[in-house]
């Protein structure tokens, strides 16, 4: 069965003494609700990674660093390889988030290799696809996905296949306020579900987790998460603040 997931996804926010500190007040929050069914991650800045991850006990939380590189180590002056996450006690890593994708030039190509050192290095991936604005008013949102999903993750055999979660994420959605609408989101889970079927099979679509990202926050997340294939949300603003992040694990909890 797959899972419902709520995964924070900081950006570059808070620095290291103010995210222990939300670290600290989600962990206290998730104990109390203790959402037995919600898989909660918080997505951190990779110097976080190691504080955060001794910081959090409650046994729903995992950590994820934002992104890795594509290489396994070596002279890569600032980058950060997928060991070194790994080594911080890290579960997840975000990859082909839209804003890696547009601002710092991730293509397909680089998406396949990093997703090939997250995975030797057993971490489990939250692999993000969307289309922008131009992309949805011409039609070709489905295209797109499509597209993305083949390029960046069909390379995988079935068995490491498992290891992704896949959040849908609409550009034009992300940080703007803007959401999709519950009917534009249960309409492209189940297209991305339908692609999965395709390549892998049924029982691998049903055991894909497929978040929803683009503005997700206290008030619409329950109308979001009642859908059939919407499993969880990637939330960015929303999870800087522990409160508005533990209202979406609870309305993920009950719907
Ligand atoms: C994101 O960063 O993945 C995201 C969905 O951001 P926001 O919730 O702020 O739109």
């Amino acid at each position: 069965m797959r899972k419902k997931i709520v995964a924070g996804n900081w950006k570059m926010n808070k620095t290291l003494p103010e995210g222990i500190e939300l670290a600290k007040e989600v962990n206290e929050k998730v104990k109390a609700l203790h959402p037995a069914g919600v898989q909660v991650v918080l997505g951190t800045p990779f110097i976080h990674l190691s504080e955060v991850n001794k910081t959090v006990n409650a046994p729903q939380l995992a950590v994820s660093a934002q992104n890795c590189a594509t290489e396994a180590s070596g002279a890569y002056t600032g980058e950060i390889s997928a060991a070194m996450v790994a080594s911080t006690g890290c579960r997840y890593v975000i990859l082909g988030h839209s804003e890696r994708r547009s601002y710092y030039g991730e293509t397909d190509a680089i998406l396949v290799k990093k997703v090939a050192q997250a995975l030797e290095n057993n971490l489990e991936i939250i692999f993000c696809v969307g289309e922008v604005l131009e992309e949805r008013e011409s039609e070709r949102h489905f295209e797109v996905v499509r597209s993305q999903l083949e390029k960046g993750l069909f390379q995988l055999d079935k068995s490491a296949f498992a290891r992704i979660v896949i959040a849908y994420e609409p550009v034009w959605a992300i940080g703007t306020g803007k959401t999709a609408t519950a009917a534009q989101a249960q309409e492209m889970h189940a297209f991305i579900r339908s692609v999965v079927n395709g390549k892998y099979g049924t029982e691998a679509a049903q055991n894909t987790s497929i978040l929803y990202g683009g503005s997700l926050n206290a008030k619409n997340a329950d109308e979001l998460f009642s859908n059939p294939d919407v499993d969880g949300g990637l939330i960015g603003g929303a999870s800087l603040k522990a409160e508005d992040f533990a209202a979406i694990i609870a309305s993920r909890e009950a719907h």
